[in-house]
């Protein structure tokens, strides 16, 4: 036991990023004796929070660790049964806020705290290119909070801070359409809570949904609940690529929540009857907000010609991407395609080819995926994967316990083995 909380002792190790991953990597650091600091520039688990109102599709038991548990259950908290199905506020409240005050995290999140950006002590980009020198120095993190801007200092660095906070443009071909720069603070990116708090915003409107994918789906089946509830509500939903239904079901979908969202979003667009319109193979090339109509102009093209809607909101559930402002100082291989980090996201692609798009069948891709070229910064969470959208919180516990792996070279260590139930008693807790 003393062995094991000692293991990184006297290393310094930052998160940025206080999400479900940040949460898990800052754990696993402290249980093994680093001293652990997380920034985050919001409040604990923002981005969970944000779209809180949806239901996982995955069950409680996938979307937390042994060694949570273990942690939460020594500070004397009760769980959720693993096959309860939650929200993400439901899934906040019961594991990840909690998580954050027992014992080992207490005192090392640092919320409103933006990392900026992080640099290599007195290194530039350049220097030391693959001769091993970086790792003589450690890492400069620029830090804002409320205080003002300071240098805090790491020997690892952990970039847990997702991609939700940079949705992707909506325009045809991910190029910004014309006016949306201006347009912009005026549309929603984020599958937001049509039918719950913003209900006042969109019940007899007429909404404009962009996107093909699983929050867009979830946006479209609340729409058009409220459309049946008062029937001057218009869904007019644009996918970009012309096929069948908007949503290609997964075969034999282990996750039956996702199977049923995928099913009522398809059916609705089949029905031409309804009160939503799926238009498949479309982009928008234009968008003007209008203030005194509360309205858009949109531009919207297909195969056939470009026609000019009015409606009187617009919905872009049409990805994220990293930020890579953060690390722009330090020598990390983007993947050109996915943007994730090089390495990961090679391997991302060949296994995710091999599971025939379901990532739930998508296996661990090893530690070796994880590395850089710059030695101990690793890209984890939702941001590994850049602007994939397949991640799940079971690849990121994964990846924890793989980068723990190349941080302290034991290729055996693994605190989310049911055997490593043992280890986790504190020496001083
Ligand atoms: C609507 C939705 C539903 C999902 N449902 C599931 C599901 O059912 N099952 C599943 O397995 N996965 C699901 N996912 C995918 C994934 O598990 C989540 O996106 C998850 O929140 C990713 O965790 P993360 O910690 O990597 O990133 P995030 O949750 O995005 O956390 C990143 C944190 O970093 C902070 N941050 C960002 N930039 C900085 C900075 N510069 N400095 C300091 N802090 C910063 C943010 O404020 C945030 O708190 C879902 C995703 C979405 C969007």
């Amino acid at each position: 036991m003393q062995t094991l909380h000692h293991i990184l002792a006297g290393r310094r190790v930052a998160v940025i990023g206080a999400g479900p991953i940040g949460l898990e990597a800052a754990l696993y650091a402290a249980t093994l004796g680093a001293s652990v600091r997380v920034y985050e520039r919001g409040t604990i688990a923002a981005s969970v929070g944000d779209w809180g109102h949806i239901p996982l599709f995955t069950a409680f038991g996938l979307n937390h660790t042994v060694l949570g548990r273990r942690t939460l259950e020594a500070a004397g908290r009760s769980l959720p049964d693993d096959d309860a199905a939650l929200t993400g506020e439901q899934w906040r409240a019961a594991y990840l806020l909690p998580l954050a005050v027992t014992p080992p995290l207490e005192g090392s999140i640092l919320e409103g705290s933006p990392l900026v950006t992080v640099g290599r002590g007195e290194l530039l980009k350049g220097d030391h290119i693959g001769d091993g020198g970086r790792s003589s120095q450690p890492f400069r993190l620029l830090v804002r909070s409320p205080a003002g801007e300071r240098y805090d200092e790491a020997d690892v660095v952990l970039d847990c801070s997702g991609t939700y906070m940079n949705p992707n443009w909506l325009g045809l071909g991910g190029v910004p359409a014309l006016g949306e720069a201006a347009a912009r603070p005026h549309i929603d990116y984020h599958p937001i809570d049509v039918a719950g708090t913003e209900r006042g915003r969109f019940v007899g409107r007429r909404v404009l949904l962009v996107g093909g994918g699983y929050s867009a789906a979830t946006t479209a089946v609340a729409l058009a609940g409220l459309a049946l509830e008062d029937a001057r509500t218009e869904v007019l939903w644009v996918t970009r690529v012309p096929r069948e239904v908007p949503i290609t079901p997964i075969e034999a979908d282990a996750l039956p929540r996702r199977a049923e969202l995928a099913a009522a979003a398809n059916l609705l667009a089949s029905d031409p009857a309804g009160q939503l319109t799926w238009l498949a193979g479309g982009g928008i090339t234009a968008i003007e907000w209008l203030p005194d109509a509360d309205a858009f102009e949109v531009d919207l093209q297909t195969a056939a010609a470009t026609k000019r809607v009015t409606v009187d909101r617009v919905i872009a559930n049409v990805g994220y991407e990293p930020d890579d402002a953060l690390y722009r100082g330090l020598q990390i291989h983007e993947c050109y395609a996915s943007r994730g980090p090089m390495k990961l996201a090679a391997a991302l692609l060949s296994a995710t080819a091999a599971a025939g798009g379901d990532c739930m069948k998508v296996g661990g891709l090893g530690p070796e995926a994880l590395a850089n070229p710059e030695p101990d910064f690793f890209i984890l969470g939702a941001k590994s994967y850049g602007r994939n959208s397949l991640f799940l919180l079971g690849n990121g516990h994964e990846q924890v316990r793989d980068v723990f792996r190349l941080i302290t070279g034991d290729r055996e260590l693994d605190l989310y083995a049911a055997a490593g139930e043992a280890l986790l008693a504190y020496p001083d807790g």
